[in-house]
């Protein structure tokens, strides 16, 4: 029997090795030791870092000098902390990534490439992988948290980077990660269908398609979020709604968590109609057209998947290559 599709592999920003080990974010001697003997992923103010030649792993720097106030601990790995740290490194830009049609990378002037983890993270190892997600995850946090949200004073940083809190009042934040679904919808055409609904967003690169995705509602549950999402987004009715996996996506905080759902079979037949600018286009794509696309790494005439980096890639292939 025909069984359920899952993920065709872990998403790629999933992959973290390290071990957070939140005992030690309290100790500051230990943190100071960590630092001493540490190693330090370097983030310029677009969240880039220097990747080595070869892109699969980052370009590390050991620490030096004291700890500094803005560093955060991401982890340690055979007893070596690892730390992110700003640094605005003047830097060449360089072209658009042709994936993306966005997300330059830049060149130092001794030739270092400097990368966006969307653009980068797919190709890296496990653990550059996981070190860059938490390390771009923790700046956007700080870039947009810096003022305490009860009265309004400039916060302190403590736990290594892993806390904020206020002088004033006290009120102590955390990390923050705002959750978004993102849905692969089929048809009913055996077990896992035999078409997948397939969007596109007008500000996307030409012929880019993807499944559809949205953000929770507060007072919303995952379950419910997919079916508003997809009712509002192309007007569909779903059934079977059913978890996947999930990847953090720190852009600037959030995390997507994937499902799968079906559609009516009558609704394949019935036009799908696109939500006002949010959605462009939508389309009941066959198994053997994704599956073309994916054969071809990526891209066909008229269908260009989303990049390996995405979740969503890993439900699409994940999709393409079971039975219906
Ligand atoms: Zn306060």
């Amino acid at each position: 029997m025909t069984e359920p599709f899952r993920l065709a592999e872990l998403p790629r920003l999933s992959r973290s090795t390290v071990d957070r080990d939140e005992q030690v974010r309290t100790e500051p001697a230990r943190l100071v030791e960590l630092w001493r003997d540490g190693r330090v992923i370097l983030l310029d103010s677009l969240g880039r870092t220097p990747v080595l030649p070869g892109g699969t792993a980052l370009a590390v720097r050991p620490a030096s000098g004291d700890l500094p106030a803005d560093a955060v601990l991401l982890g340690q790995h055979d007893g070596v902390g690892y730390w992110a740290l700003p640094h605005d490194e003047e830097l060449r830009e360089g072209e658009p990534d042709a994936a993306w049609g966005r997300w330059a990378g830049g060149i130092s002037a001794d030739g270092e490439e400097w990368h966006d983890l969307r653009v980068a993270g797919a190709a890296l190892d496990d653990m550059s992988a996981g070190l860059f997600t938490t390390a771009v995850a923790l700046a956007n946090w700080h870039g947009r948290g810096r003022f305490c949200a009860n009265c309004g004073a400039s916060t302190a940083r403590e736990n290594g980077g892993w806390a904020t809190r206020c002088p004033n009042c006290g009120r102590e934040e955390y990390p923050r990660t705002d959750p978004a679904v993102i849905c692969l919808v089929h048809d009913l055409d055996g077990v896992n269908g035999s078409h997948v609904l397939l969007a596109r967003q007008p500000i996307w690169p030409p012929e880019r398609y993807s499944v559809l995705a949205g953000f929770v509602e507060a007072g919303e549950s995952l379950e419910a979020c997919v079916a508003r999402e997809i009712r509002e987004e192309v007007g569909l009715a779903v059934s079977d709604v059913r978890y996947l996996g999930s990847q953090p996506w720190p852009f600037p905080r959030s995390i997507m968590v994937g499902f799968a759902a079906r559609a009516a079979r009558a609704d394949r037949d019935a036009p799908v109609r696109p939500a006002d600018g949010e959605i462009e286009e939508a389309n009941w794509v066959s198994r053997t057209e994704v599956r073309a696309a994916l054969a071809a790494g990526g891209d066909i005439p008229g269908l260009r998947l989303p990049g390996p980096t995405s979740i969503a890639r890993q439900m699409i292939a994940g999709w393409a290559t079971v039975d219906r």
